[in-house]
């Protein structure tokens, strides 16, 4: 017998959940979850190992700035077990460390670097007003300078994409990366201050008893009755909106990455085309179970010795925790690491062709009433804020249309 709702929600993650329990908290409990592990959370997921929790699926940190999102998680898991925190995070490149931002910190360093780094921004494409490239390479090189392009942003972006070529990365989402002034940097230098703010996560949220994923939990158990675990989707019938030959939805919102209903018969070979020009990158999650000397909640590691490109040190943000655990590219993942975690879908690519290929799918989609939501719905590296956002929005344009 198939088991037939309004609205049948693929993935039980951030943006899954928060869509869920926004249309039950606005009445509506025609809905079903279905979610493939056997823990809802996503890759905000978090486990215990050796004592203490460890997010799963990477550092994962709550950004204080949407006050929406925020008061919505506070339902779930209160204020009063969380503990704010303002960013300390570093960059260790092979021949010194700063603080992150780097562009707003290049005063901490010796002053034959800084002279470097000056003169390197003073010569760069984007202070002299040249033409903006459009390879990725060139442009990093254009907007930031060849010396922090050379030292940090061209390994680090090398590393954490791994597997694909960078150029093959189009430069329509670095708008997020600040602008590098010559005379702020010059000015920051001789003052001896950062200046600028930093991009995301300068205060943030971090569970005092648990990992992150506990709140994601406890958004779960307040509608477990419409949440079937273990239960991946396998096949999806496109015209009837059914899924696995169990489960059918009026409208069907899919929050799981495109790739995997791809192999349904009744999809188009033009929107099969397009799923696969998708591109993602998977991450391992290894644990290292001594502390490091570092005041540091995490530090970025653009050096290409090292297979890991972040660490995160929980014993500064978990009371009583001891140990750090790394992100690594699973191009990169070495014999000698503790894996904890393999993230198949980690972070979706953001290629020269992502924008075009997405919007069609969408589009696609949402003629058969299939709705794309959320990191993988939407093929955007999105915060879980983010996607928590969108899944309330989502639902609330629903229930009051
Ligand atoms: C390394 C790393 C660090 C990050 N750091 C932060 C941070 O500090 N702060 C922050 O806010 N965000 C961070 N994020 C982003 C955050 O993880 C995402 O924004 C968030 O998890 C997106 O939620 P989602 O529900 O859209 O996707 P996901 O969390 O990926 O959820 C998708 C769900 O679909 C399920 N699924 C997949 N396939 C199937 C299938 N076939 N059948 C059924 N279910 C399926 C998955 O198991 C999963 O539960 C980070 C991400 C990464 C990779």
């Amino acid at each position: 017998m198939v088991t037939k709702v309004k609205y049948l929600i693929l993935g039980a993650g951030p943006s899954g959940l928060a869509f869920a329990t926004r249309l039950k908290q606005l009445g509506e409990t025609s809905f079903l979850l279905l979610e493939k592990e056997s823990e809802a959370g996503g890759l905000c997921r978090s486990k215990e190992v050796d004592g203490a929790p460890l997010d799963i699926g990477g550092g994962h940190f709550l950004d204080v700035r949407k006050t929406k999102v925020v008061d919505f998680l506070f339902d779930f898991l209160p204020k009063e077990e969380w503990n704010q925190f303002d960013r300390i995070s570093k960059i260790r490149t092979d021949r010194f460390e700063i603080d992150y931002p780097y562009e707003a910190n290049i005063w901490q360093l010796s002053t034959d670097d800084q002279i470097r780094h000056l003169v390197s921004i003073m010569n760069s494409g984007s202070s002299r007003d040249t033409e903006m490239p459009q390879k990725f390479k060139d442009w990093i090189i254009w907007k930031l300078g060849d010396v922090i392009a050379q030292d940090y942003m061209l390994p680090y972006n090398e590393k954490i994409f791994s597997g694909i070529d960078i150029n093959d990365l189009g430069t329509y989402w670095l708008y997020k990366l600040p602008d590098v002034s010559f005379e702020a940097i010059l000015r920051s230098c001789l003052t001896k201050e950062p200046y600028g703010n930093i991009p995301a996560h300068a205060c943030f949220y971090y569970p005092k008893e648990h990992g992150y994923g506990e709140v994601f939990l406890r958004v779960a158990n307040t509608i477990k009755e419409n949440l079937r675990l273990d239960t991946p989707v396998k096949t999806i019938d496109i015209e009837t909106l059914t899924v696995n030959d169990e489960f059918q939805g009026e409208k069907v919102i899919t929050t799981i990455p495109w790739h995997e209903i791809v192999s349904n018969q009744s999809i188009p070979n033009r929107i099969k085309d397009n799923i696969e020009k998708l591109k993602y990158t998977s991450v391992d999650i290894a644990y290292q179970s001594k502390n490091e000397a570092t005041s540091a909640h995490w530090t970025y590691f653009p050096s290409k010795q090292l297979p890991y490109h972040r660490a995160l040190y929980r014993h500064n943000f978990i009371k009583g925790a001891q140990g750090y655990w790394q992100e690594i590219n699973a191009a990169r993942t070495t014999d000698d690491l503790t894996i904890i975690n393999h993230n198949k879908y980690a972070y979706p690519l953001n290629t020269i062709d992502k924008p075009q290929a997405i919007e069609e799918v969408i589009d696609w989609a949402k003629s058969k009433s299939i709705i794309g939501l959320g990191r993988w719905g939407e093929w955007v590296h999105m915060n879980s804020d983010v996607a928590v956002e969108k899944g309330m929005l989502l639902a609330e344009s629903f229930v009051r249309s």
